[in-house]
């Protein structure tokens, strides 16, 4: 515009623009100076295209550079995060390594880092005030104990993964009282733990009465337990174990029949038989009948009273009680072995024996005990996961 009003000024001719200029004379029609700034504004503005298209589209140098750099780190950030999820330490210390060479500041990437044991990062955590919770539960994942998971409940009282290791390293290192304590903060910040927490209840107390020496303490820790969650079988059978003399055994035979109506083991089944060691054996039939009744259709019930049915001379009853278990899959060895036993002091040939030893040695087993965390699987009941380590975890299948 002002080169135009210039020019305008400049021009003597009407029609023709002049301009004098450091000795220079140059005289070109006004249509001719139109055309010259068309053509200034449209280099003017591919040049400016390109410049931007060389800042951002080819990531060569600046804003675009480091956009991308921190792209490719959050992309290997977030793989690293998934390995340390699925267990692949070192596969996750690596991306993370690369994460951190792209972006020196990704949190995430220093986060994994920090959880994979890096120290240098776990200190870098520490020092700023909104990472410093990462930095206790690195800490806690690198070096566990129950001073680290107190130490992360101070920084990070509103994480799960804290409480649920003060309650593990608690339960771990014998202190169930300590487990006891820090289990409602667990079960309030994790749905899952709210959920099963009176089962986990009931495996720190048995936990507790089995690391008791004295019997009275023990029993009374058992008590608690079938109080927080009756359907707890190991606490029952435990406590069945225990009882010696009249108000023990009837208080056990209690228990177990409370348990025996919602999750039949074959341990329960095993020391309930035993609680009267000097009684014939109808009499312990008629007992194990009176358990068998309350849940009569469950394999366990129908095991146990066929057993019991066999040592009190009875083969005909032994033998209704475990056919059922044979007419439909899985078959048990036991159930087999029964019949096949019941057959025998018949004097009648078993038609069926060979088949049902062959179906048996395929067949499901009885109960079993899964860890929630790993589904490692257990014969009996044991207060720590034998896999993954996991305190408290160990629930019958039925109940997952
Ligand atoms: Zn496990």
């Amino acid at each position: 515009m002002v080169l135009a009003l210039g020019a305008a000024l400049a021009a003597n001719v009407p029609g023709l623009v002049e301009v004098e200029w450091f000795g220079w004379h140059v005289a070109f029609h006004p249509v001719w100076l139109v055309v010259a700034l068309a053509l200034f504004w449209c280099v003017t503005h591919i040049a400016r295209r390109a410049w931007n298209w060389l800042r951002w589209k080819s990531g060569l140098f600046g804003p675009a550079r480091t956009l991308r750099r921190q792209r490719a780190a959050l992309g290997n950030a977030s793989a690293a995060l998934a390995a340390l999820v699925f267990g692949q330490e070192e596969r996750a210390a690596t991306l993370a390594g690369d994460a951190l060479k792209s972006d020196p500041t990704n949190v995430m990437a220093r986060a994994v880092a920090a959880m994979t044991g890096d120290e240098a990062r776990i200190e870098q955590l520490d020092q700023d005030r909104a990472t410093k919770p990462l930095a206790a539960l690195a800490r806690l994942r690198t070096s566990p104990g129950v001073s680290a998971a107190e130490q992360a409940t101070l920084v990070a009282p509103a994480s799960p993964v804290a409480w649920r290791a003060v309650v593990e390293e608690s339960a771990r290192a014998g202190d169930f009282a300590g487990a006891l304590t820090a289990l409602p903060k667990w079960r309030a910040l994790d749905d899952e733990a709210e959920r099963l927490g009176s089962w986990i209840e009931a495996a720190l107390r048995t936990g507790a009465a089995d690391a008791e020496l004295d019997e009275e303490p023990a029993r009374a820790e058992l008590a608690r337990a079938l109080k927080a969650e009756p359907r707890f079988a190991p606490a029952a059978t435990r406590l069945a174990l225990f009882a010696e003399e009249a108000p023990d055994v009837s208080a056990a035979e209690r228990a177990a029949e409370s348990v025996w109506s919602v999750q039949p083991t074959p341990q329960l089944g095993r020391a309930y038989a035993e609680l009267y060691p000097l009684e014939t054996d109808s009499d312990r039939l008629a007992r194990l009948q009176r358990l068998a009744e309350q849940n009569p259709k469950h394999p366990d019930s129908l095991l146990l009273v066929g057993e019991a049915a066999l040592m009190a001379g009875d083969p005909s009853l032994a033998l209704d009680s475990v056919v059922p278990l044979l007419e439909t899959p899985p078959v048990r060895l036991r159930a087999a072995a029964i019949a096949l036993e019941a057959y025998r002091r018949l004097g009648m040939e078993p038609a069926m024996g060979a088949a049902w030893l062959d179906a048996a040695a395929t067949g499901a087993p009885g109960l079993r005990w899964q860890c929630t965390n790993c589904r490692t699987q257990t014969v009996d009941w044991v207060l720590e996961c034998p896999n993954c380590r996991h305190v408290g975890l160990m629930l019958p299948e039925t109940a997952i």
